[in-house]
């Protein structure tokens, strides 16, 4: 009877493993960590154990590999995975990310990528005339399959007749759970949908995208969905930002479009993302969707607030929603109040004070709603 009720009141630790990468990598998983922490001395519901992992591209030049062979066993033990950035240039990206990145989106079948694209307030966007109503939608990308599924091949490398093939996989199931994940999310935040293709060029793999879409369609009456082409879908971003809700998109089109999201809402600096395996199955896998930085690392000035808003994506997913909101609307004061920011948003402060005057606006659960 008294383990049971000493078993209620402790609550068990989250275990989050952390892959900090290269660059910026440490530096932004470092202040991700320092928020962890915060909130768990604030919420008596959450507490964490942490486990650091060094694959990057140190370890790669060690041991010819970005993590050992065994890394998706270790990694599957843990609830959460927090990633910083991967990127150095003694290791080819395209290495590093297929063994590390679209090793465990993939193995871990990760196969939702949320990307949320919305301007804080506070935030700067470079469109003249927008403002945070116009700027607020979320990117549902296709993150296990499609154009990024590695399969492919160089015909007679170095020679003059050298081809490349590059296969995309659009699967029935691929395709249908992603755009399902989407129809959902619409149809719960009542937002408008967006579907991307290029169904008028990729004659097979944007042909079923659009089937599959049309029987969505019909699945969900409810939602207002349209089908945009990819080219035009970046014509309207530009101009018309406030037309989008939830966009599903493929992995490749999902990629390039969220880089022009991320430039509308101010930066790379503010771009969180999540992989999502929504099964639950497997951990999923959270990061900032900038890159390792080289030409600030080390210098304790990158700007923390897209690893800050993922752990806040993190802790949604582990079901502390309000965590999220909280976070978020902590930057928004930071922003808001203006003195403190790092030099990318035009100050002078570092990471460290950003993350602590972020820290310093949280409040205790209970004091939340007063
Ligand atoms: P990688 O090869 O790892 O992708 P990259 O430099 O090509 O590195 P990013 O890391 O995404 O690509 O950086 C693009 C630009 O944005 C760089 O000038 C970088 O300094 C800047 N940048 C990216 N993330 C941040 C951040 N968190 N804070 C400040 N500047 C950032």
């Amino acid at each position: 009877m008294t383990v049971e009720l000493e078993e209620k009141l402790t609550p068990l630790p989250y275990r989050v493993a952390f892959l900090p990468g290269d660059g910026i990598g440490p530096e932004v998983t470092n202040e991700a960590l320092r928020l962890l922490r915060a909130i768990a001395r604030l919420d008596p519901a959450l507490s964490f154990e942490t486990e650091s992992f060094p694959w990057n591209a140190d370890y790669f030049l060690e041991n010819g590999t970005m993590m050992p062979s065994d890394g998706l066993q270790t990694l599957r033990e843990f609830d959460a995975i927090f990633l910083g950035a991967v990127g150095d240039k003694r290791v080819p990206d395209h290495i590093a990310l297929r063994q590390l990145i679209f090793a465990i989106r993939q193995g871990f079948d990760q196969y939702v990528n949320l990307r949320p694209v919305r301007l804080l307030r506070g935030a700067i966007t470079p469109l003249a005339g927008k403002s945070t109503v116009d700027i607020d939608m979320v990117f549902v990308r296709e993150n296990s399959e499609g154009e990024y599924c590695g399969i492919g091949s160089i015909q007679s490398p170095g020679l003059a007749d050298e081809v490349a093939l590059q296969t995309s996989v659009f699967s029935r199931k691929g395709v249908e759970r992603v755009m399902r994940y989407a129809f959902e999310l619409a149809r719960i935040e009542n937002r408008p949908l967006q579907s991307i293709s290029k169904g008028n060029a990729l004659n097979f793999t944007g042909v079923l995208w659009d089937r599959i879409f049309e029987e969505m369609c019909q699945e969900y009456p409810d939602v207002r969905a349209e089908n945009l082409l990819v080219d035009a879908a970046a014509f309207h971003l530009v101009r018309n930002p406030e037309r989008f809700g939830v966009v599903v998109a493929s992995n490749l089109f999902g990629d390039i479009l969220t880089d022009l999201g991320a430039a509308l809402a101010g930066g790379l600096g503010f771009a969180a993302s999540a992989n999502l395996c929504p099964t639950k199955e497997f951990p999923s896998m959270f990061e900032p969707v900038h890159g390792s930085a080289p030409d600030i690392a080390g210098q304790g000035i990158a700007n923390p607030i897209a690893s800050l808003w993922a752990v806040g994506m993190m802790l949604a997913e582990l079901g502390y929603p309000n965590w999220e909101e909280q976070i978020v609307s902590a930057i928004e004061q930071v922003l808001q109040i203006g003195s403190v920011r790092t030099p990318d948003l035009g100050g002078t402060s570092k990471s460290t004070e950003m993350t602590e005057a972020v820290i310093s606006t949280l409040v205790a659960p209970n004091n939340a709603r007063e």
